[in-house]
């Protein structure tokens, strides 16, 4: 990488910067914006770190907006023009009791104290605009050739802090990186660390780590770990589905289908789960192996695991509908995908779709392509739907139950039920959604229902 690379940071950042240069501080932009411009993409957010001590902080930023994030472990954070930049005193961790925070820290002179602390080289580089890069552990070099290596020895920093075996396998996935091998043994043989992470922390990891680019070589290489934070997984393991239909076993078809998703969060928590289930309902007969049901068992076991992982309500409850639907049978008619759209709505059919076809594609050779094929003449019909904004749901009927009232039509349940009739109608072709012409046939439906 090269060393003379110049960094330009937001104004505000440059001006936080100079507020603590001008007072005599030295002051530097560190850790993951570093990493993310010298990258090439956008950092999502400017830390700084700096010689002074908190309450110095908050004098070279008087007249700013200036919260207090974190005193006792050097933390400030001062909005400049609206953007919040949080700025730490350089420091030393103290002793981990708890493998997760240090018990105590120490406020440093040296800068290079402060990037022992963290956890991997291409997050330990501080940079300042007039100074240039500050790399003592390497990360320039590691960030060119897409290494992840922990600062110092690997056990160690495991030891104190559980999270980083996740954080390591998380970059890797994002940053499409491998992991550096005696960072990786490290991983493997401490990985029982991660029973003294709360499972909040566990969860926003492996989401992130889930939407990665490199997440199946990841989960790969990383199944014990994976399998430390959701033992419920672990049976799927080499788990030989018997049957002509698959060329995987259990797990490393799983591991194909959250590649073969978009990296939105609930697909890609779906594909984790969706065959869960599998090893729990395996049944044999002449024609091979069966898994009758196990779509039910997943979406017990996915209900289990996103729970313990305290999961938000709102993707649970919806990884649970995509687990519980992904064997629906897609047929290749126009009829049939509005009739998904229709059951569900819009959005829950396209996953599932997508879903389907991450499926169908990581399933064996000899079926895969046909089965694509026609996955992707599905996925055009019901683009065409989407496209044509047609009416697939009540909301859009032409008729209201307002229409039908203010027409004579006895209020009750009779009503819903004719609009639901001349929906599935006009979805199936036979009538418009044109409003006189709904209106006569609810008409002509209350006549035959009154004369039988
Ligand atoms: P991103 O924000 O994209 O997830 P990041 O590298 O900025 O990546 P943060 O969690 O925001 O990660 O942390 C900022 C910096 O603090 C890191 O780059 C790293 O230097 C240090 N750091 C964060 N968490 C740890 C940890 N658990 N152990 C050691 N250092 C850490
Ligand atoms: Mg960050």
């Amino acid at each position: 990488m090269d060393k003379q690379m110049h960094i330009t940071p937001p104004a505000p950042v440059q001006r936080a910067l100079d507020a603590l240069t001008d007072a005599d501080y030295a002051a530097y932009i560190v850790g993951g914006c570093v990493r993310d411009a010298m990258r090439g993409t956008q950092p999502h957010d400017w830390d700084c770190t700096t010689s002074a001590r908190p309450e110095q902080i908050e004098q070279c930023f008087r007249g700013f907006h200036v919260i207090e994030t974190g005193m006792q472990h050097g933390t400030v954070t001062a909005v400049i023009d609206k953007m919040p930049i949080e700025i730490t005193t350089y420091r030393i961790d103290g002793a981990y009791a708890d493998h997760r925070r240090p018990d105590s820290v120490t406020f440093t002179d040296r800068l290079t104290d402060d990037l022992a602390r963290r956890d991997f080289t291409v997050n330990a580089m501080a940079y300042h605009p007039a100074q240039g890069l500050i790399d003592p552990y390497h990360g320039a070099d590691d960030l060119a050739a897409g290494i992840i290596r922990c600062v110092g020895d690997p056990a160690a920093r495991f030891e104190e802090d559980g999270l980083r075996i996740l954080r390591a396998m998380r970059f890797a996935s994002v940053l499409d990186f491998d992991i550096a091998p005696e960072t990786a043994a490290a991983i493997h043989e401490k990985r029982g660390l991660l029973t003294c992470i709360s499972a909040e922390r566990i969860y926003a990891e492996l989401t992130k780590l889930l939407c990665g680019k490199r997440v199946l070589p990841v989960l790969e290489e990383f199944a014990d770990v994976l399998f430390t934070v959701l033992p419920e997984l672990a049976p799927m393991f080499k788990f030989d589905q018997q049957t002509h239909w698959h060329c995987y076993d259990v797990y490393m078809h799983t591991l194909y289908v959250i590649e073969g998703v978009p990296p939105v969060p609930v697909l890609r928590w779906a594909a984790l789960l969706h065959d869960a289930g599998k090893p729990h309902t395996f049944t044999k007969d002449e024609r091979g192996g069966h898994f009758y049901g196990h779509a039910k068992v997943s979406v017990e076991i996915a209900e289990r695991a996103l729970r313990a992982l305290k999961s938000d309500r709102k993707t649970l409850e919806r990884v649970m509908l995509l687990v519980e639907h992904h064997d629906l049978v897609w047929e290749n008619s126009e009829k049939q995908v509005a009739r998904i759209v229709r059951r569900f709505d819009m959005e829950t059919a396209e996953q599932l779709l997508a879903l389907h076809r991450a499926d169908v594609g990581a399933q064996a050779y000899e079926i895969r392509e046909a089965q694509q094929a026609e996955a992707d003449q599905i996925a055009e019909k019901l683009a065409a739907l989407k496209a044509a904004d047609a009416c697939m749901s009540l909301k859009k009927l032409a008729l209201t139950g307002s229409d039908l009232l203010r027409a004579g039509f006895p209020q009750g349940k009779a009503i819903g039920e004719t609009l639901n009739a001349l929906l599935d109608q006009v979805i199936d072709g036979t009538l418009p959604n044109e409003h006189d012409a709904l209106m006569k046939a609810a008409q002509s439906m209350l006549q035959t229902s009154g004369t039988e």
